[in-house]
Order: structure tokens, then C-alpha cells, then sequence
């Protein structure tokens, strides 16, 4: 069988509904490369933030920064993945809560999501990849083989966030997480361009209820009936 290409298995989904926990170990599992689009646009906000510039009077120069950007996801000699922006490994800075709410508006700026999704187009064209983000089976790759969009209460999400915030030693409190994320899933859907919001062909994973293994399981086995029906159409 031909070595597939392209966008596999397309996750969105709001702030902490289990994403990048989930699209990694699916990766893992099946060979896939892992892409993070959330990275890239921490990445963005990251670099505008460096250079002092302001989300709203300065839109036109973080559309121009971003187009300066080279993004390559490298995997660290720990098994981990860290992104590059022109080189520079930005993955500790880039995982703030200051950064993550920065980056809400900043992906807002509709250059900065031109340029971001071409380079995640990109890295799709020579292997095959599971990407996850808000607009990824909407937008980026509205016929990847598989879409699931994966929710959870926002007090379930808010509270792993904190732990995991917690765990990487940031001094935050549940209630500021859970304001924070409130703020960034209302900026999220009700953008003017790639709101975040369910492809009508996605399955809808509500995760509240479930354990990291179990979601992981779901999508695997989703992704076998998804290859299944795909090489019967082939044949
Ligand atoms: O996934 P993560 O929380 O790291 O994403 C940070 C921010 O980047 C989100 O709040 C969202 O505003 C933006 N984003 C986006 N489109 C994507 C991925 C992330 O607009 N595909």
C-alpha cells in the first residue's frame, strides 16, 4: 500500500478539552507526525509581545512578523516535542497563561492566520500528520480523513488546565484559569474568520466522563474504520 500523506486525523476543539494530550498519543501510536497549531500561534503572540507590539494598534505589523516566521517541530532527545521559531526553541516560553491568552487575539488578525495555515498545510504534504487546533477540519483541512471535535464541561477543562498549569509551577488560581479560558473560548467562536466550531462531518467526543486511555481508544478505533472505508473506496 501507497505511504499516505496529508491531514489523517484532524482534532479541535476548545481550551483544554484534552487535544494535545489526545493527538499526540493517537501520533504515537500510529506512526503520525504531531502538529500542535496552538504552538504556532503562542509563537506569534510570543514574538509580538517581545517587540512591544500592541493586538490592536499594531495588527498590520504582527500580520508582517508572522510572515517572518519559520516553524519546525523538533523532537528533543526526552521524547518530547518543542517548537522552533527560525531556529530558537521558544516551547517553555511560549506555554504561559500569559502567552495563551495573548495568542486568543493575536490569531484574531486574519495575516497572522493566512500565513499559519499555509505552513500547516505544508507540513502536511510529505507525511502524514494529526493536527490539532480550532479550525483545523473547518478550515486547514476541511477533507482530512477523520475529524473529531472534543468538548468537555469548562469547569472539567478549566480544572485540568490548573493542574497541568500547576504542575509546570505557574502560581494561578482555579478561578482565574476558569475566567481566562471563558474569555478565550467566547474570542475563539465568535471571530469573524475560523471561529472555532464543529465541521458538520466531525464525530463529536464529549470527554468529561472519560479517561485520557479511553478517548485515545475511541479515536483509534475510529481511525481504523476510517481506513477501512477508505481503501474499500480505492479498491
Ligand atoms: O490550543 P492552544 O490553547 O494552545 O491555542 C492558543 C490559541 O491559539 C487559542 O486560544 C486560539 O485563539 C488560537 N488558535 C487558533 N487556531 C488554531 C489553534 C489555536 O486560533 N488552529
Amino acid at each position: 500500500m501507497a505511504q499516505r500523506t496529508g491531514c489523517m486525523i484532524a482534532i479541535d476543539g476548545p481550551a483544554g478539552s484534552g487535544k494535545s494530550t489526545v493527538a499526540r498519543a493517537v501520533a504515537d501510536r500510529v506512526g503520525y507526525t504531531y502538529i500542535d497549531t496552538g504552538a504556532m500561534y503562542r509563537a506569534v503572540a510570543l514574538m509580538a509581545m517581545r517587540r512591544g507590539l500592541d493586538v490592536e494598534d499594531d495588527a498590520e505589523e504582527i500580520g508582517a512578523l508572522a510572515s517572518e516566521l519559520d516553524f519546525e517541530f523538533r523532537a528533543t532527545d526526552a521524547g518530547a516535542q518543542h517548537l522552533f521559531v527560525n531556529g530558537e526553541d521558544v516551547e517553555r516560553e511560549i506555554r504561559t497563561p500569559e502567552v495563551g491568552n495573548h495568542s486568543s487575539p493575536v490569531s484574531a488578525i486574519p495575516r497572522v492566520r493566512e500565513h499559519l495555515v499555509a505552513a500547516q498545510r505544508a507540513m502536511a504534504r510529505r507525511r502524514p500528520v494529526v493536527m490539532e487546533g480550532r479550525d483545523i477540519g473547518t478550515v486547514v483541512f476541511p477533507d482530512a480523513l477523520l475529524k473529531v471535535f472534543l468538548t468537555a464541561s469548562a469547569e472539567e477543562r478549566a480544572r485540568r488546565r490548573y493542574t497541568e498549569l500547576h504542575q509546570r509551577g505557574e502560581d494561578v488560581s482555579y478561578r482565574e484559569v476558569l475566567a481566562a479560558q471563558k474569555e478565550r473560548d467566547e474570542r475563539d467562536s465568535n471571530r469573524a474568520i475560523a471561529p472555532l466550531r464543529k465541521a458538520e462531518d466531525a464525530v463529536e467526543v464529549d470527554t468529561d466522563d472519560m479517561t485520557v486511555e479511553d478517548v485515545v481508544h475511541h479515536v483509534m478505533g475510529l481511525l481504523v474504520e476510517r481506513l477501512r472505508e477508505s481503501d474499500e473506496q480505492g479498491a
